[in-house]
């Protein structure tokens, strides 16, 4: 677009698709603006989402192996928890990295302005912070405002015991009993976390499996820890009323595998997140949200505007970090002039509970409903030498392969760190490898990245040696 503007790029929202999107436009030479509503940049994944819940997990992983060491005969004392310190080491990561999303935003010569954004036409958004009103123009801008936590109508949220994940984040106390409600990732995650510092967990899913997307034999392994270690996993159940009582959050359940009600210190609810589209004034730009919240775009991320751009959780599913940054990098390339478009095959998904979930391109599941011509390769971690030498041993990889092609379309795995694993299954399909590349490709031994060679060989039939 001609005119005279305070800036080329405008990109309203710091999380991971904006914060990329704003440095890649500034590395292309385009003079950018960052609007954030919050004091910290990073947005939900660092601040609230990926970073802190991976730090509790780690925690909340060496807590779980120091008690089993036992087995190899050394024996840990119970952990003390010193929760302050906890939440504290917790800050302390997000603030590394949110520290070092300022900086790099400085030394490019972003121009950070806090405050809350909102279009009042195609080339304008109004700023607002704590009573101050400034209207930027931009050339181009790119949307990139996330998504929060779905709420469930009717539940007490004036109540803290009542949390959505960023409450639980806070760790503002161990609870004798958590109710999780939700068997999707981000439920899974933190019930993780709060089981391992010794807090009873029961989580209640409307379907009837958990984490919903992976297949059922690759969550199996996962499922059948947690059912010895949650006190209760109720699947097809679903919570009809919180009331909040002065002894706990009574909660009412309806579904056979669940009670009618039961009484919690807690509860998080974690049933999903809802984009941020009809927040932002986008009408004033002309930009269409559909009903949800979400804002279409094509696959160079340019919404139904064409000089304006929308990246991240406010496109659509995936909600994933990886899948934001990446749409980040094309849109503010789109906006500099380059031929960049949104081209991946295939993007990953990862539950980092214990053990984690991995996986990426066609489901097993996907490949049967779709009637896909496909053979799998399986590879058991009972057979891996180093899934043993961890004192672990119940991981599986598996490899989904095109039976005309050799190629493969899709993997997944569980087990101890499967969520490193899988980059290499990612690579394959992108680069349209079939078995005999996976297989042929030297993997170090022994890792856990070779079960993804012996998975691939196993398919082919030539599996020589397991250990
Ligand atoms: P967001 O990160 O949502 O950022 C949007 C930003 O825009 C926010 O900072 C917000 O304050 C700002 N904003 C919104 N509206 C306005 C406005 N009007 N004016 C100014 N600023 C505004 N994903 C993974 O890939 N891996 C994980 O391990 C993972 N773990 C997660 C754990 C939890 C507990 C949660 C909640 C999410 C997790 N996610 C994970 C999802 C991931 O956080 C999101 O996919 C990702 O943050 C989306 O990035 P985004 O750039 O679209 O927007």
């Amino acid at each position: 677009p001609e005119g005279t503007f305070d800036c080329d790029l405008l990109v309203l929202g710091s999380g991971p698709g904006g914060y990329t999107a704003a440095f890649r436009g500034a590395d292309l030479g385009l003079k950018t603006v960052l609007v954030e509503r919050d004091a910290s940049l990073g947005g939900v994944c660092l601040n609230v989402g990926c970073i802190p819940s991976k730090a509790l997990l780690h925690s909340a992983k060496v807590i779980d192996e120091a008690a089993h060491m036992s087995r190899h005969g050394i024996v840990f004392g119970k952990p003390e928890i010193q929760l302050d310190k906890l939440r504290a080491w917790k800050d302390g990561v997000v603030g590394k990295l949110t520290g070092g999303i300022r900086q790099l935003a400085k030394s490019r010569k972003v121009d950070v302005v806090h405050g809350t954004g909102s279009f009042v036409g195609p080339h304008e958004m109004q700023v607002s912070h704590e009573g101050d009103v400034r209207t930027i123009s931009f050339r181009y801008a790119v949307i990139a405002a996330g998504s929060r936590p779905v709420q469930i109508p009717g539940f007490p949220y004036d109540d803290p015991r009542l949390m959505d994940s960023t409450g639980a984040l806070e760790l503002a106390d161990i609870p004798e009993r958590l109710l999780v409600i939700g068997g999707g990732i981000i439920g899974l995650e933190m019930a993780t976390v709060y089981e391992a510092l010794g807090t009873k967990v029961t989580v209640v899913e409307l379907l009837d499996r958990l984490m919903m997307g992976a297949d059922r034999d690759m969550v199996r392994p996962f499922q059948k820890r947690m059912a010895a270690r949650f006190e209760n996993i109720y699947l097809e159940s679903k919570v009809t009323a919180i009331e909040a009582e002065e002894a706990g959050l009574r909660v009412r359940f309806e579904g056979e595998k669940a009670p009618s009600e039961d009484l919690f210190d807690r509860v998080l609810l974690s049933v999903g997140r809802a984009p941020n589209g009809k927040l932002i004034g986008a009408a004033h730009a002309g930009v269409a949200v559909d009903e949800r919240g979400f804002i279409a775009v094509d696959n160079q991320q340019r919404t139904n505007v064409p000089h304006i751009f929308a990246i991240g959780d406010i496109v659509g599913q995936p909600m994933l970090a990886h899948k934001a940054t990446h749409e980040g990098k094309v849109a503010a390339e789109v906006a500099a002039g380059h031929k960049s478009f949104f081209d991946a095959r295939v993007i990953p998904s990862v539950a980092y509970t214990d053990p984690e979930v991995a996986w990426v391109g066609v489901t097993e599941e996907q490949a049967k409903a779709q009637g896909l011509n496909y053979g799998k390769g399986t590879f058991p971690w009972a057979a891996s030498g180093r899934s043993l030498a961890l004192g672990r041993d119940e991981g599986v990889t598996k490899l989904l392969f095109d039976k005309d092609t050799g190629r493969v379309i899709g993997a997944a795995a569980v087990g101890t760190n499967a969520g490193e694993i899988i980059a290499e299954a990612g690579l394959a399909i992108e680069m349209g490898c079939d078995a005999e590349d996976i297989g042929l490709t030297v993997h170090a031994h022994p890792t856990l990245s070779e079960t993804v060679a012996f998975a691939a060989e196993a398919f082919e039939g030539t599996i020589t040696d397991l250990y």
